[in-house]
């Protein structure tokens, strides 16, 4: 049997050779998607009973790490992809997991919904979309933007608003219809990863459809989004590590005042600072990861992301800055990790939030 380390590589080489294009065009790629699924990588977290491959947060990482080495697009879709899935197995009922599970595992593209134009991060009072219960289906309308795979997606998990305060979200299950219209962003980092902003106009979504019960959204955003720092975290890390790559091969080629650049003290210090920088990184991942299987981790996941987010800038930074003027020629792969980097402080929860929950965690 192939070792899943082999199978994320050779799906890594897939994707490295059309990222440029992905950053280019700002197109989900459909060959790459269909990759993904065909090699079981969309169902890393599925259970096998559901048809995955069973694995935990930490090969969930490894995904993560190895497709940001070559596309933050890509790799920022598969861990939303991922967290999806995790969503419905941690949250979701047997029968939603054997209806949706098995497509997510197989075929079909999820995102999930929680961000809206009036915020993102204090979403217990930014979100305002509707869900209004009818009969035995709760009816949405409103505006989810800046939603990650959101241009292909048929499963989506939409947290809408039933009642009052953070009480009153409500986490659902929507398949893509007639009433739900995308309108694509152009985002100038993780380029073709589907970002979109999604218009809900009367979606009709069954009672079964909601994930623990009503009022509990809160709880299941949270609830996924922890966990899931650390394989977006290790993205992070990835990004971190290509740029280390870029920025050694480029020093020992490039001449200046008749040597290396390689061979200057400043610059083999920067790299040799940065190098630290990744391995302490990627050792905070790994652990927090390995602890994610069986507990909470959701201080050490926020230390992930916010460690992940410095060093993938750092890194970002120094390889523009080793290419030197060519460093900032458009479309670049140091340019391309340069405009990617900046994300891992924004998405799944800003930098500034990550430092609120630890701060909270160390002053009880
Ligand atoms: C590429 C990308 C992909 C994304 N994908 C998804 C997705 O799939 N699904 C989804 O739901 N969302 C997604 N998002 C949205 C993302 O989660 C939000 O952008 C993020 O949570 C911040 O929300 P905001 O943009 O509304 O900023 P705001 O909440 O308006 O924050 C603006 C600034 O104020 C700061 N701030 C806010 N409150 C405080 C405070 N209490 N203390 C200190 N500083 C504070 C923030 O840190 C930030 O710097 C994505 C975003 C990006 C960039």
């Amino acid at each position: 049997m192939v070792k899943f380390e082999e199978i994320i590589k050779d799906v890594a080489k897939f994707v490295a050779a059309k990222a440029g294009e992905i950053d280019k065009n700002n197109e989900m790629d459909r060959s790459i998607i269909k990759k993904l699924f065909d090699k079981m990588l969309m169902g890393t977290l599925t259970p096998e009973q559901y048809g995955g491959l069973g694995k935990g947060y930490v090969e969930a990482s490894m995904l993560a790490e190895e497709l940001g080495k070559v596309s933050g697009g890509i790799a920022h879709s598969v861990v939303v992809h991922n967290m999806v899935v995790d969503a419905f197995r941690r949250f979701g009922n047997d029968e939603q997991k054997r209806k949706y599970l098995k497509k997510l595992t197989s075929e079909h593209l999820g995102a999930i919904a929680i961000t809206e134009p009036t915020g993102g991060s204090d979403v217990a009072s930014a979100i305002k979309l509707k869900a209004e219960r009818r009969g035995d289906s709760y009816v949405l309308n409103g505006v989810k933007t800046l939603i990650t795979n959101s241009t292909l997606a048929e499963i989506f998990i939409v947290v809408g608003r039933t009642g009052e305060s953070a009480k009153g979200l409500t986490a659902f299950i929507v398949e893509r219809s007639d009433g739900i219209e995308i309108v694509k962003l152009n985002p100038s980092g993780m380029r073709g990863s589907g970002l979109g902003t999604v218009r809900f106009r009367d979606v009709e979504v069954p009672v079964q459809n909601i994930l623990v019960g009503e009022g509990k959204g809160m709880r299941v955003a949270l609830g996924t989004l922890a966990p899931n720092r650390v394989p977006f975290a290790a993205m992070g890390l990835g990004i971190a590590e290509n740029c280390l790559e870029m920025a050694i091969n480029r020093a020992k080629k490039r001449e200046a005042f008749g040597q290396r650049i390689a061979d200057f003290q400043a610059i083999q210090f920067m790299l040799a600072e940065l190098a630290t920088d990744i391995e302490s990184t990627r050792s905070l991942i790994y652990r927090a990861a390995e602890i994610a299987n069986t507990d909470d981790v959701t201080v050490l996941a926020a230390m992930c992301k916010l460690k992940s987010a410095e060093v993938a800038k750092k890194a970002a930074d120094l390889v523009v800055e080793i290419h030197g003027g060519y460093g900032i020629i458009a479309g670049t792969p140091a340019d391309r990790a340069y405009r990617d980097a900046k994300i891992i402080d924004i998405a799944e929860g800003t930098s500034e939030m990550m430092k609120l929950i630890i701060s909270r965690s160390i002053l009880v």
